[in-house]
C-alpha cells in the first residue's frame, strides 16, 4: 500500500511539474515582447504585426475562442492628430490601421468580465519618448509586455474556474497613440457592451517594489471595490487607491461606456517611455503576486450580481485643468471665504493694468462665478491671450466693482 501510495504521489507531482511555470512563462513572454526584433511594437508597423501573431499564438494554444472580427483580430482604421510634444510631424490624411487581439472564454454566462493590456508601444520613439538621445528602439517591457504576459497567465487561470462569469482577454492596440484601441472596441464591440460587469487593465505591472506599492485606479467606480480590495490585498501590497475612472490607459474607455473598471500599475521609474524599459529590470515574483491578486478578487466576487456602476469625480482633471493665461496675480491660499482672493498683483500684467489691488476678492470672470481656487483656475482655462472679459471684485469687502481685463 505504501508503495502504491507513493507511486501516487509521485505521479501526481510529475502531473503538477508538467504544468507550466508562470514564472518561467512570463518571463518568456515579457523577454519575446520587449526584444529587438519587434523594434518597440509601434502601432501599424512590423513589430505590432509580430508581437500580435506572438499574442494570437498564446490564446489559440491555451483554447480562447476568437473573437475579433477576423479570428483573434480586430482591424482598426484611425487618422493621427499632430501632437505637439511630438518630433516628427505625423501625416493626418492618411489612416493608421492597428490590430486588436480577442479571445474569449465561455462559461454560457449571463455576464463578462474584460481583462485587458495594451501590447502596443513608442516604436523608435518618435512619439511619446521621453528619451533626448538619438532614435533607438523603445522596448516597452513594464510598458506594457508585463500587461500583455499577465492576462495571458490569466487567463491560463481563469480556464478553469469561476464559472459565473465569460472572460473576455483583449490586447489592444493604439494606446500609445490616444487610446485607439479600446476607444475602438467599446464603438465596435465583439460582445454586447450591457453584458459586461467589469473590466480589469493592466498597464505596467512590472516594476512592483520592495514597498510593495501598487496603484490601483478606478476604486469609486463601483461601491463594491474598496471592500473586495480589503479582502484581497491586505497585507500583501501597499495599496494606493484612486476613486477616478478617468486616466491615461484603455481602462477609461470602459468607464466612459459607465462600466466599472479597475486599472493596475506598479508606478512611474526613470525608464519610462525611455530605450531602457528592458526585460531584465522586470520583477516577475512582484508580476506573480499581481496576477494572483486579480485571481482573487475575481474568485472573491464571482456568484455576485453584476456590479452597480458609479460615476467618479475626475481626480486628474479636477487637479489640472489646462489654462495658457494669467491675471497676474498671487492667490490668497488660506482665505476662506467665496471668491479668490487676491494676496499680490505683478507689474504690468492684466489684473495690474486692469486696476486691481492687492486685498480684491474676485467673485466673477465673465459669465463665470468663482466661489473656489478651483472655480478660479477652470476659468482661465476659458480663455486665451489677447480676449477680454469682464471680471468682477469686491473691494473692502463691501464694494463690488466690474474692471475690464484683457489676458
Ligand atoms: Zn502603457
Amino acid at each position: 500500500m505504501k508503495t502504491l501510495l507513493a507511486l501516487l504521489i509521485v505521479g501526481c507531482t510529475t502531473v503538477v511539474f508538467s504544468q507550466p511555470n508562470i514564472n518561467n512563462e512570463l518571463k518568456k513572454d515579457v523577454s519575446f515582447l520587449a526584444s529587438d526584433v519587434l523594434e518597440g511594437r509601434n502601432t501599424g508597423t512590423k513589430g505590432e504585426l509580430l508581437a500580435a501573431g506572438y499574442i494570437m499564438g498564446k490564446f489559440y494554444e491555451l483554447g480562447l475562442i476568437p473573437k475579433g472580427e477576423n479570428g483573434y483580430l480586430q482591424e482598426f482604421f484611425v487618422k493621427p492628430k499632430n501632437n505637439p510634444h511630438s518630433r516628427l510631424k505625423a501625416d493626418t490624411s492618411v489612416a493608421i490601421s492597428g490590430r486588436n487581439i480577442i479571445g474569449f472564454i465561455d462559461n454560457k454566462a449571463a455576464k463578462t468580465i474584460v481583462i485587458g493590456a495594451h501590447y502596443d508601444h513608442l516604436g523608435f520613439g518618435d512619439e511619446g519618448s521621453l528619451y533626448s538621445g538619438n532614435d533607438s528602439i523603445h522596448n516597452g517591457a513594464d510598458d506594457n509586455a508585463s500587461g500583455v504576459a499577465s492576462i495571458i497567465q490569466l487567463a491560463r487561470i481563469l480556464k478553469d474556474k469561476n464559472k459565473s462569469n465569460n472572460y473576455l482577454f483583449i490586447a489592444f492596440s493604439g494606446e500609445e497613440k490616444g487610446l485607439w484601441g479600446s476607444g475602438w472596441f467599446v464603438k465596435h464591440p465583439t460582445i454586447e457592451l450591457s453584458t459586461i460587469n467589469y473590466m480589469i487593465n493592466l498597464d505596467m505591472v512590472g516594476r512592483l517594489g520592495a514597498d510593495l506599492k501598487l496603484l490601483v485606479y478606478g476604486t469609486g467606480t463601483s461601491p463594491v471595490w474598496n471592500a473586495a480590495l480589503d479582502a484581497t490585498a491586505s497585507g500583501k501590497f501597499h495599496l494606493i487607491r484612486k476613486e477616478s475612472g478617468v486616466g491615461p490607459s484603455d481602462h477609461m474607455s470602459f468607464y466612459l461606456q459607465d462600466i466599472p473598471v479597475l486599472h493596475f500599475f506598479t508606478g512611474q521609474h526613470d525608464d519610462y517611455h525611455k530605450p531602457t524599459d528592458d526585460a531584465e529590470k522586470v520583477n516577475v515574483d512582484g508580476m506573480v503576486a499581481i496576477i494572483q491578486l486579480i485571481d482573487a478578487i475575481i474568485t472573491n466576487l464571482d456568484g455576485s450580481d453584476k456590479l452597480a456602476f458609479t460615476k467618479t469625480k475626475d481626480e486628474e482633471s479636477e487637479k489640472a485643468p489646462k489654462y495658457s493665461v494669467t491675471l497676474g496675480v498671487i492667490p490668497d491660499y488660506m482665505f476662506e471665504g467665496e471668491g479668490m482672493r487676491i494676496d499680490g498683483v505683478k507689474e504690468n500684467q492684466p489684473a495690474q493694468l486692469a486696476g486691481i489691488l492687492k486685498g480684491d476678492v474676485v467673485i466673477t470672470m465673465g459669465e463665470i462665478p468663482i466661489k473656489t481656487m478651483m472655480d478660479y483656475v477652470k476659468s482661465l482655462s476659458q480663455f486665451k491671450k489677447g480676449d477680454r472679459t469682464i471680471v468682477t471684485i469686491l473691494r473692502n469687502n463691501k464694494e463690488k466693482m466690474a474692471v475690464k481685463v484683457q489676458f
